[in-house]
């Protein structure tokens, strides 16, 4: 009953992928996790062999490939348990901006980098005093003789101390109203003015850096600005579909991968000599998970094959987005307390896995927001 059709070359790429997972991200994942931090160098190596930005266009330094090689290795990545290496958040929500609305030279000067890995992109929006509310950021950029110069701070940053270029969102402080006041702008690492904080310690996503970014007098040539000048809101509501639709793809095999391994382990776990498996509570609890990961799955592929025909789906994505990092949450939740003491293990592998999913409904507009987007459309 799935939607989707993999081709052959689909089916050899994720096999392809497969293998560089078991080479080169699951050996390492556990330092990562000690370290709170991947090194650039693996980034690399997912950019020499071909798993970056999989839809950058050829021109552009990409192999220009559908959006299921995107489906594919979110997938893999998955059930990587680990966090850092996040290849989606830089190949399928932040170049896009860049492929989308950057200039022409802008495209030639950063894109092929970002396919090979030589460039890490980070995405600036939320500030100590604003997430949701985007309009009430207050970095601000003002123009002056051929520069812009960018002062304010910018809070949880995915990539940022790795990053090697930011997207950022800024205010120009000569406008009133706050929606036509944003623009996006493209800083460099190591562009003066540009300070880089510590890493943030969360309580989970350990292998993901983190970080606060500081602008001071920090000045960039005009010809960063992303796309025109006060449009920046438009620009980031017009790329919300797909970064909500590539976290459901996330979250909702992350739901799967939970369940999965919490079957094989009741499955292989004794208790008064049955496995734990054979008790009525705990297979009434799974077939309940299996319907409703299934249910997911369904709708998700079905937004899958809508995204990939250009169809609006904004609300819909914002009601997967909801649904499935709450499904995953739920999940891993609901598996620790089935398998008993060992969920109290740092080694069991759903400590983490609960740990790292409480952001998903965090991310990419909470899912409060999703849910007032969903009742708006309601028309209540
Ligand atoms: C690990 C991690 C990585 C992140 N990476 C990035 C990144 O790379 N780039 C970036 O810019 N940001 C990033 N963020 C920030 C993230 O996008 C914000 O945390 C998110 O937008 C919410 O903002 P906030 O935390 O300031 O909460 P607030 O907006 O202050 O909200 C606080 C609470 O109020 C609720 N709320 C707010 N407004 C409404 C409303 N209108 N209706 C109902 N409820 C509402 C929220 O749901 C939430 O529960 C990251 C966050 C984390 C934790």
């Amino acid at each position: 009953m799935n939607i989707l059709k993999y081709s052959e070359k689909h089916s050899a790429f994720r096999e392809k992928f497969r293998a560089f997972v078991k080479k080169e991200i699951l050996p390492n994942a556990e330092k990562w996790e000690q370290d709170h931090m991947v090194p650039k160098q693996a980034w690399k190596k997912m950019g020499q062999e071909g798993f970056l930005c999989p839809c950058v266009q050829p021109e552009y330094g990409g192999p220009g490939l559908d959006f299921l090689y995107t489906v594919i290795i979110i997938e893999e990545m998955a059930r990587t348990r680990q966090t850092g290496l996040i290849s989606y958040l830089h190949s399928d929500i932040i170049v896009p901006y860049i492929e989308s609305f950057g200039s022409e030279w802008q495209k030639k000067k950063y894109l092929p980098g970002c396919v090979s890995g030589d460039i890490i992109t980070a995405v600036g929006m939320t500030e100590p005093g604003a997430g949701s509310d985007l309009a009430s950021i207050s970095t601000i950029a003002v123009e002056e003789e051929g520069h812009v110069i960018i002062n304010g701070s910018k809070t949880f940053i995915s990539n940022g101390i790795n990053c090697d270029l930011l997207i950022i969102a800024v205010k120009d402080p000569l406008i009133e109203n706050p929606h036509k006041a944003i623009s996006l702008y493209l800083v460099e690492d190591k562009t003066p003015g540009f300070k880089k904080g510590g890493k943030l310690e969360k309580m989970g996503m350990h292998s993901q850096d983190t970080a606060e970014l500081f602008f001071t007098n920090c000045r960039i040539p005009v010809e960063n600005l992303l796309g025109e000048k006060g449009v920046g809101f438009v620009m980031l509501m017009k790329k919300l579909q797909q970064e909500r639709l590539t976290c459901s793809i996330m979250a909702l095999n992350k739901a799967e991968y939970v369940l999965e391994w919490t079957i094989e382990y009741c499955k292989n776990t004794q208790v008064s000599g049955r496995p734990l498996s054979s008790s009525q509570s705990v297979q009434f609890a799974f077939a309940e998970m299996a319907t409703e990961a299934r249910m997911s799955r369904l709708f998700v592929e079905n937004l899958i094959a809508d995204h990939m025909e250009k169809k609006d789906i904004v609300i819909e994505t914002s009601m997967a987005k909801y649904q499935t990092s709450d499904m995953a949450n739920r999940f891993a939740n609901r598996c620790l307390d089935i398998i008993g003491s060992y969920a109290m293990d740092e080694q069991c592998p759903l400590v983490r896995e609960l740990r790292d999913l409480k952001v998903m409904p965090i991310f990419a507009g909470t899912n409060e927001i999703m849910k007032g987007i969903i009742a708006k459309s309601m028309k209540l």
